[in-house]
């Protein structure tokens, strides 16, 4: 059997279609969500990063302001600067693009973001309300883009059983909380997990977000299954995920590539994000805008 696949630029096109129309409703009542980036040290793979977030801006009509202090700016400076976009009424949503230069410290100037401008979902005042089931969490863009994913192949989650692997804040524990709150049974899998493979092998679904390739194997994967492929590595100059994408493609039932899975859901999601936030941040100006 040969797994569909989940083709995440078509259903991250979608999304910027949606989220296009959003920002023209926005417009319409006079105003024009932004989104702030900061982009800190030479990290050729962060620059590109943020530099397709902006063209995804400009493409839906979101304003970017970006900012690219040098490699050896000071931790207050970066603090001050974080002060100084949550002041500022044009900028509705933060990015500050990780990893950081070793000199700075990154959880305080990650919990320096107004948790309202957290178009990221990295402050603990948002993980928390999302601990909580809470709707108002901004929830983290590649946890909210698998959701959508599993959302467009039709996977049924309740009851289903689901191995997350990995357990960052950035990734494995908001998929897990949100599979939870989906209803389904979430086994959470990390590096100490015993017999990886046997909690894959009982598995409905599994989503890989470990950063390794080859975590995911075919002798893994029961027939059927939906393998959620977040993992970026490079191999030999070629962009691979955590999964044996062939060989398991042969035995599940869907499963995400790499390239072209999850990681243009990330972005995607960061520009609903943003509107979110612009909407929130505006209530009385953008009457005119309905909620999602
Ligand atoms: P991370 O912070 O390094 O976390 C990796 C997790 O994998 C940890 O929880 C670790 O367990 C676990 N792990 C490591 N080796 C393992 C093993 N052999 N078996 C089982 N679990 C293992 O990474 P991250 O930030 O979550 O990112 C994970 C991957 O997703 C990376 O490749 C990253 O580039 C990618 N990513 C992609 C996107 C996208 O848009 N496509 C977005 C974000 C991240 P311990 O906790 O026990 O150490």
């Amino acid at each position: 059997m040969a797994a569909e696949i989940i083709d995440g630029k078509a259903v991250a096109a979608a999304v910027r279609e949606r989220v296009a129309s959003d920002v023209e409703e926005l417009r319409a009542a006079g105003v024009t969500p932004g989104l702030a980036t900061i982009l800190v040290g030479g990290d050729p793979a962060s620059a590109v990063y943020v530099r397709m977030k902006r063209e995804d801006c400009a493409q839906v009509g979101i304003e970017s302001f970006h900012h690219e202090p040098g490699g050896d700016v000071s931790q207050e400076e970066l603090a001050e600067l974080i002060a100084t976009l949550n002041a500022d009424a044009r900028v509705h949503g933060i990015l500050l693009q990780l990893p950081l230069p070793d000199h700075l410290d990154q959880a305080p100037l990650i919990e320096a973001i107004d948790p309202a401008k957290d178009v990221d979902g990295l402050t603990s005042a948002n993980a928390g309300l999302l601990a909580h089931d809470r709707e108002e969490a901004l929830v983290p863009c590649t946890p909210a883009g698998v959701l959508e994913l599993l959302a467009h192949a039709n996977v049924e989650l309740e009851g289903a059983r689901v191995a997350v692997i990995g357990r960052s804040i950035l990734v494995g524990k908001p998929v897990a909380t949100l599979l939870l709150a989906a209803n389904a049974t979430v086994t959470h899998c990390h590096s100490r997990t015993r017999d990886l493979g046997a909690v894959c092998r009982e598995s409905d679904v599994i989503v890989a977000a470990v950063g390794r390739p080859s975590t995911v194997t075919a002798d893994m994967v029961s027939e059927g299954a939906v393998v959620i492929d977040v993992g970026t590595n490079r191999v030999d100059d070629r962009l691979v995920g955590d999964v044996d994408f062939d060989a398991v493609a042969a035995k599940a039932g869907a499963i995400t590539p790499v390239p072209g899975g999850v990681g243009p859901m990330t972005r995607a999601m960061l520009l609903v994000n943003t509107v979110r936030t612009a909407r929130a941040q505006t209530a009385g100006a953008a009457t005119a805008a309905t909620p999602h």
